[in-house]
């Protein structure tokens, strides 16, 4: 096998930046239209692919259920989803065009290799929208790189590209850095799928200021932006908001960078949400957690100190996943609130109030239920019921980022756009580093891997024709 140093030096056809999900489909495709593929992945090997190991699904049209699916999910009806969560703000060309293709992903995964499940019971109900993943996230990308490396593309870990050469929108080389040594490689089409920047905390903060130095990372901690700016500085043109992103409410506790899915903590709405001052600051249950974990993220974030508490007592401790870290338990309210460092009577006062507010009502967490409150600020409009038994229990929230927006701008070709709004003939992009495209804000669970499996398909394809032509 040749060593990664005589890999980069014997280029490339199609250099491909990225080692997820994105960049995986785009090195099959190119390599299946006949061109010679390198893969650039700036993570050494066990850590390769990303946010994409995180995953579980993807979401994909499709007008009859199958095996896994359990019915049909209309492109129309996903396209109303996607408005519902992004307000409108979406290219809408190409977001119905990722639909549209999405309808694709469950027989071309399947050739790739990739495997589903239908989906598990718990929170989330996605067995009719979403494809999960037989063996998570890993498996899946297991599956790619198998595939593509059958198909003869040659991968490099720990390779990351450092500086492009684009002339006149058109790409000419990349410099790759490995082992402390820097290689230029001059192929002949570039497919940039090297996510977000949200492992980059300086970005980061030039968007949210200081705050974002509590930002806990939930993915990858080498998706730092870093060929995203390159493509910016470089005459691309940008699409998205630098403060859009995904984020959730994670376990203050978990690490800074790739805790993943196990730091989730679904308490929320069994009881009350309270900051430093020990004050609450939102409707807890408002609706159904899985529609509304993803607003409390910036909840958080808004948050002095981007921290805040979940409180429950005996009652719900075992009314929903068990988390990875225990939570912090107390006989009291006041010793409770000792140990999260909170002012004890603020505490009480808050708990006291909250308990004289709740009216009577049937608990159901299977309903939208009428437990709740009347005559606070603000109300708790569902689950509410009193925290009075003991023990008494926290867990602490921080705002966990799981992937940013801002990205640049494709057409569906995946071709970048450069400043002057025409399309690069030999540049391409799939994945987090164009969500933006059609993520203006919001989320829709498992569309991060449908943008980046059609755009990934599509920019190999498309890189491969270029090199043939
Ligand atoms: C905890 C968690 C759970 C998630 N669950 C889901 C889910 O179930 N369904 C879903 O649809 N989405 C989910 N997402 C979002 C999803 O992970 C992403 O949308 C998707 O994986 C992005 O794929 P990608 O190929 O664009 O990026 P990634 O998979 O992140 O790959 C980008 C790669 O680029 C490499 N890289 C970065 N810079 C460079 C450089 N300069 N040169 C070379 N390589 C570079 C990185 O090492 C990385 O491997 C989740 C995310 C997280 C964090």
């Amino acid at each position: 096998m040749a060593e990664p140093s005589e890999l980069l030096t014997a280029g490339a056809d199609v250099l491909v930046a990225g080692g997820g999900n994105a960049a995986l489909c785009a090195a099959i495709n190119a390599a299946r239209a006949g061109a010679r593929v390198l893969v650039v992945e700036a993570a050494p090997k066990f850590y390769r692919g990303g946010n994409t190991r995180h995953t579980r699904n993807l979401r994909c049209a499709h007008d009859e259920g199958n095996e896994v699916l359990t019915g049909p999910y209309p492109e129309e009806e996903f396209w109303d989803d996607l408005m519902r969560v992004t307000g409108g703000e979406t290219d809408e060309e190409l977001a119905r065009f990722t639909i549209a293709q999405s309808k694709e992903l469950w027989d071309y995964m399947n050739e790739q290799g990739v495997r589903f499940q239908p989906s598990l019971g718990g929170t989330l109900s996605l067995g009719r929208t979403n494809a999960f993943f037989l063996g998570g996230g890993r498996a899946m990308i297991n599956a790619l790189y198998r595939t593509a490396e059958a198909l003869g593309v040659r991968v490099v870990y720990e390779a990351e590209v450092v500086d492009v050469e684009i002339e006149d929108g058109f790409f000419l080389s990349a410099t790759v850095s490995h082992g402390g040594t820097r290689h230029r490689i001059a192929a002949k089409a570039l497919v940039a799928a090297a996510g977000g920047f949200e492992a980059n905390i300086e970005w980061l903060t030039e968007a949210w200021g200081p705050e974002a130095k509590n930002f806990l990372i939930r993915g990858t901690p080498y998706n730092r932006g870093s060929m995203l700016r390159l493509l910016l500085d470089r005459g691309v043109r940008p699409i998205g908001d630098p403060k859009q992103c995904h984020a959730v409410a994670i376990d203050a506790r978990a690490p800074k960078f790739d805790g993943g899915i196990s730091t989730r903590l679904d308490c929320v709405v069994f009881g009350i949400v309270v900051n430093r001052a020990a004050e609450r600051f939102y409707d807890e249950g408002e609706d159904f957690w899985p529609k509304r974990y993803a607003i409390w993220g910036r909840l958080v974030a808004a948050q002095p100190e981007q921290i805040a508490y979940a409180i429950i007592d005996r009652t719900s401790i075992d009314k929903f996943m068990p988390s990875v870290f225990p939570p912090i338990e107390a006989a009291s309210i006041e010793e409770l609130a000792g140990r999260l460092e909170l002012d004890p009577a603020a505490l009480r006062h808050t708990v006291e109030s909250f308990n004289a507010a709740v009216r009577p009502g049937s608990f159901d967490p299977a309903a939208l239920d009428d437990c709740r409150t009347e005559g606070l600020a603000p109300e708790k409009t569902h689950w509410a019921r009193p925290i009075a038994e003991p023990p008494f229990y926290a867990y602490p929230l921080r705002p966990g980022i799981t992937f940013t927006y801002l990205g640049v701008r494709v057409n569906r070709r995946a071709q970048i756009v450069m400043d002057d709004g025409k399309p690069s003939a030999n540049m391409f992009a799939a994945g987090e580093i164009m969500a933006g495209n059609v993520l203006g804000k919001g989320y829709l669970a498992g569309i991060g891997m449908t943008i980046g499996a059609v755009f990934g398909r599509i920019a190999g394809r498309e890189a491969g024709h270029h090199v043939r032509n």
